[in-house]
């Protein structure tokens, strides 16, 4: 469901560009709005989120999922986590629908989805294991990465039951907002696929604002 935002970027607290290929990862607290912005369109944000409080309490697809009836996300959806609380809600959306089932690339699916020599190619389990290396304050560590949400990719589901990658249904200045419920850890690799056609074959930045309210 598209709703825009009545936010203004100028009055967010935090701003920051996050580049193709990087990754970002900040608390944020519970009543704060975080917005993700596709600032050139296409783009695939692969995004886990965690109880700062509790890491091993997560974001859950299955949870989420079966409590919304509804494998797609967007406004209105509210982010489960494996115990069962909610952990953000959706409450402004501009491209309208968000993948929670498709899962972030890896070397080893690149392989199996494209070719064996792209196996060296940068992927996004890469750069969440780089953010959970180099940013050990958080109390995350190999087994917390998990199931993940592709905000802005689209993995439409056929009525055979299939995954399909398609073109994106983004564009230049499309976003995603979501309110924390409770003081959450958000965690983005920003996708560097060269092989997809989610992103146009082109990965580009995205930007990270929060807003108090
Ligand atoms: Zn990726």
């Amino acid at each position: 469901m598209i709703k825009e935002s009545a936010l203004v970027a100028d009055a967010a607290v935090f701003r920051q560009v996050v580049p193709a290929g990087d990754y970002f990862i900040k608390t944020i607290e519970r009543g704060q709005t975080i917005r993700i912005l596709d600032l050139e369109g296409n783009q695939a944000a692969d995004t886990l989120f965690y109880s700062a409080a509790d890491p091993s309490e997560r974001y859950s697809a299955m949870d989420t999922i079966r409590e919304q009836g509804n494998l797609y996300l967007t406004t209105g959806s509210k982010l489960m986590t494996n115990e069962g609380n909610v952990l953000l809600e959706i409450v402004a959306d501009t491209c309208g629908r968000h993948d929670t089932v498709g899962g972030a690339c890896a070397t080893e699916s690149n392989t199996v989805r494209y070719a064996l020599e792209k196996k060296c190619m940068h992927a996004c389990r890469d750069s969440w294991m780089l953010a959970v290396a180099e940013n050990e304050e958080y109390g995350l560590s190999k087994r917390d990465i998990t199931h993940n949400i592709n905000f802005f990719m689209n993995v439409p589901v056929t009525q055979e039951g299939r995954l399909t990658f398609e073109d994106g249904i983004s564009a230049p200045g499309k976003y995603v907002e979501l309110k924390a419920m409770m003081d959450t850890i958000v965690l983005i690799s920003n996708c560097p696929q060269l092989n997809n056609p989610c992103n146009g074959y082109n990965p580009t930045p995205i930007e990270v604002l929060v807003w108090d309210n």
